[in-house]
C-alpha cells in the first residue's frame, strides 16, 4: 500500500533540489547507526547520504523500524553516527563532545514530538520559555519572545493554560511556540500529527507551510502517514535503513486551502463523546 500511495504522490527518483548548493544546511554522508543490545546489534542506518538546503520542507516516510527517528535523532543531535559525517549549516557535528552537541541544539534547531512532551504543572508561556532560559536570554526578553511565538501559532490567549486545559491540538501548538522561541533555522518534527485528528493534523501542517513559507524556516517532518506527507516540498522514504527514494512532491496541498473544506469536530462528532486518539506505535 505505501508503493501505491507513494506512486501517487511522488514524482520520479532523484529529483536533484532547485536550492543553491551554498545553502545546505544538513549534510549527511555515509551515516550509519549500530544499536548495541548485549550481544545483538541492530543495524538502524546503513550509509544514508543526503543533502537538506535552507528554505526546504521535507517529509521523511517509511514502515515502523526503518530509522526514521533515529536519522531525525543524529540530524537533531540528540545522538552521533556510529559511522560517516554529518555537517550542520557547515560544521562537523559528528565529532563534538555532548556539552558541544547541546549548545548547537539550542542554537540551531527547534524540536516538536509526537507525544507533544510539554511539562504539565506549568503554564503554556512558561513551557515556550524554557528553551530560552538554557540560551541565557533576560528574563523581560525571554518573556516578550513566547510570548511572540504563543501569538505565531493562534494561541495567545490560552498563555496562562496548563497542558491539561488544551485540547491536542492546542498543546502540539505551544509546543511548536517552544520550539520556535530561539529562532531556529530548522525545524525537526517526529511524527508531530500522530496523535492529532485529520483537521487538527492539517491545522498543525498550516503553521507548518506559513513558517516555511513566510520566514523561509527550514522543516523536516517525519510522518508515515502519505496524506500529511504532501504537504512538504520533497519527501525521502526509507527503507530497513535505508533512503530508498527521493522526490518532488507533485500536487502539493496547502492546508490553508484544503481547510475550509474539512468538517469541524462539532459538525463530526454532535453528540458522540470526545475520545481521545490512540496513540499510534512508533
Ligand atoms: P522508525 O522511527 O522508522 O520506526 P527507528 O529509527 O526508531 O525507526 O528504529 C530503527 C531500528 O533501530 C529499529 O529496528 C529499532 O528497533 C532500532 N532501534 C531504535 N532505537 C533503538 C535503541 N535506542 N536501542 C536499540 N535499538 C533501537
Ligand atoms: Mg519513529
Amino acid at each position: 500500500m505505501v508503493e501505491r500511495m507513494a506512486d501517487q504522490v511522488l514524482a520520479t527518483m532523484d529529483t536533484p533540489s532547485t536550492q543553491p548548493r551554498d545553502q545546505c544546511v544538513i549534510r549527511l554522508d555515509g551515516v550509519h547507526k549500530y544499536y548495541h543490545l548485549g550481544d545483538f546489534q541492530v543495524h538502524a542506518l546503513r550509509g544514508v547520504t543526503l543533502d537538506i538546503y535552507s528554505g526546504e520542507f521535507v517529509a521523511v516516510m517509511g514502515a515502523s523500524g526503518s530509522g526514521k527517528s533515529t536519522l531525525m535523532n543524529i540530524i537533531g543531535c540528540l545522538d552521533k553516527p556510529s559511522r560517516g559525517s554529518y555537517r550542520l549549516d557547515g560544521m562537523d557535528v559528528s565529532q563534538l563532545q555532548k556539552s558541544e552537541l547541546a549548545r548547537v541544539r539550542n542554537r540551531k534547531l527547534g524540536f516538536v514530538f509526537q507525544q507533544f512532551n510539554l511539562l504539565a504543572r506549568t503554564s503554556a508561556l512558561e513551557n515556550v520559555e524554557l528553551p530560552t532560559v538554557y540560551a541565557g536570554i533576560s528574563p523581560q526578553e525571554r518573556e516578550t519572545r513566547a510570548r511572540a511565538a504563543l501569538e505565531r501559532v493562534g494561541l495567545s490567549e490560552r498563555a496562562h493554560h496548563y497542558p491539561s486545559q488544551l485540547s491536542g491540538g492546542q498543546q502540539q501548538r505551544v509546543a511548536i511556540a517552544r520550539a520556535l522561541v530561539n529562532r531556529p533555522a530548522i525545524l525537526l518534527a517526529d511524527e508531530p500529527t500522530g496523535n492529532l485528528d485529520s483537521r487538527t493534523s492539517v491545522e498543525i501542517m498550516d503553521i507548518f507551510q506559513q513558517l516555511n513559507e513566510e520566514q523561509g524556516l527550514t522543516v523536516v517532518i517525519v510522518t508515515h502517514e502519505h496524506d500529511i506527507a504532501q504537504y512538504a516540498k520533497r519527501a525521502l522514504e526509507f527503507k530497513d535503513g535505508k533512503l530508498r527514494r527521493d522526490a518532488i512532491i507533485k500536487d502539493r496541498l496547502i492546508a490553508r486551502e484544503v481547510l475550509p473544506t474539512l468538517p469541524t469536530l462539532e459538525e463530526e462528532d454532535t453528540g458522540d463523546e470526545q475520545r481521545a486518539p490512540e496513540p499510534e506505535a512508533n
